[in-house]
């Protein structure tokens, strides 16, 4: 008989991994949010759309590129060739040329996970709250107390220090690893009131990174959607600040960078990401954290460092490492 497996998160990791198993397991995924994405998010009002997550992704490894292959034929996944520019408070902007290929989603970064979810047991709206060990399977409840099931495995792809509250495993299996906050920022600006080039690096800034989301390929160029993330420094220095405080401080800085006047801005909206970006790991990782003796597992991009290849990646060893083993 087939183990049964709670997925925690279906973000591109916990899709990932329900994918790979999917014929050796009765895979269930639990997400806590109304839809898919994790971090790869989309936020939708009227017909604009921000990318407030990841804005792109690179594809290096032979297996990322292999699970891309269907969804860049079929246009759901497409490269982003922008006309990038560096921005600084000091310096004048130079162009600044990317030299391997960029992609992003269509029509929203959460284009991707969409298609690769049909087939799958996605229990959304589920936040996974508490794990109980009975009788060798582990009962799962959410936040309302109420029992998800019962399941000879449970995986966790949250966050690193969601999943610390959540798996029962020894303090010392998460050394090493840690996240970082950001703050995006999403304004309405007409095309016509921005600047000529796409996207910008921007140094010396409480923003690190600034793109004129309705340009990226499979968007609509008529409602103008700018995101512009802040720096992990700047975020951490100001996570508890006033969050109307914040979204204005930010605005500002985009303003002056740009050059764009705040009459144009018809409105600006703000999402804290507490656990935004990895930090580096060292010394060649597994990937994954495991323990076969208690069937918990964990992954997701914090395991290899970070990034949208990163998270994909550490899901793929961990299903590899589980058929191996016979789960
Ligand atoms: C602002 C920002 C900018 C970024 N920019 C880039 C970029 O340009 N390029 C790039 O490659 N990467 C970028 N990233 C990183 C990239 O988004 C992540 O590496 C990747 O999406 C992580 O995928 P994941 O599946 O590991 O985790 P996630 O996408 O975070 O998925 C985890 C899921 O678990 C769910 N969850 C958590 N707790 C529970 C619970 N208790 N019960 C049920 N569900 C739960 C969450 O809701 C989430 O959907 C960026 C991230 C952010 C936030």
């Amino acid at each position: 008989m087939k183990p049964n497996i709670a997925i925690i998160g279906a973000g591109l990791a916990g899709l990932t991994l329900a994918r790979e198993l999917a014929d050796h397991a009765n895979i269930t995924l639990f997400e806590k949010a109304r839809g898919l994405g994790g971090r790869m998010a989309t936020r939708r009002r009227d017909r604009h759309r921000w990318d407030h997550g990841a804005q792109f992704f690179t594809a290096r490894s032979r297996a990322f590129k292999t699970l891309l292959r269907p969804f860049i034929d079929n246009g759901t996944v497409v490269e982003w060739r922008p006309n990038i520019t560096t921005l600084s408070p000091r310096q004048p902007p130079y162009k600044r040329p990317w030299f391997e290929p960029h992609y992003v989603a269509t029509p929203g970064m959460n284009g991707l996970l969409k298609a690769m979810s049909p087939g799958l047991n996605i229990a959304l709206q589920t936040r996974v709250d508490t794990l109980k060990q009975e009788a060798g399977k582990w009962r799962l409840f959410d936040d309302q107390r109420a029992e998800l099931g019962e399941f000879d495995w449970v995986i966790s792809s949250a966050p690193l220090p969601q999943t610390e509250v959540l798996l029962p495993l020894a303090a010392d299996t998460y050394a090493g690893f840690g996240m970082r906050p950001c703050y995006a920022l999403m304004l309405t600006v007409n095309d016509g009131d921005l600047p000529a080039w796409d996207a910008a690096q921007v140094n010396d800034s409480p923003l690190r990174w600034i793109a004129f989301n309705h340009r990226l390929p499979g968007r609509d160029r008529n409602f103008g959607a700018v995101v512009a993330h802040s720096t992990a420094d700047w975020a951490d220095a100001h996570l508890e600040d006033h969050q109307e405080q914040v979204k204005h401080t930010l605005t500002e800085q985009f303003c002056t960078l740009t050059g764009v006047s705040p009459n144009a801005v018809q409105d600006a909206q703000l999402h804290r990401w507490r656990y935004a970006q990895a930090n580096a790991v060292e010394n060649d990782p597994e990937g994954y954290v495991l323990d076969a003796e208690r069937k918990l597992a964990a992954c997701g991009d914090w395991c290899l460092g970070g990034r949208v290849e990163a998270a994909f990646t550490s899901a793929h060893r961990l299903a590899a490492q589980l058929i191996r083993q016979g789960l």
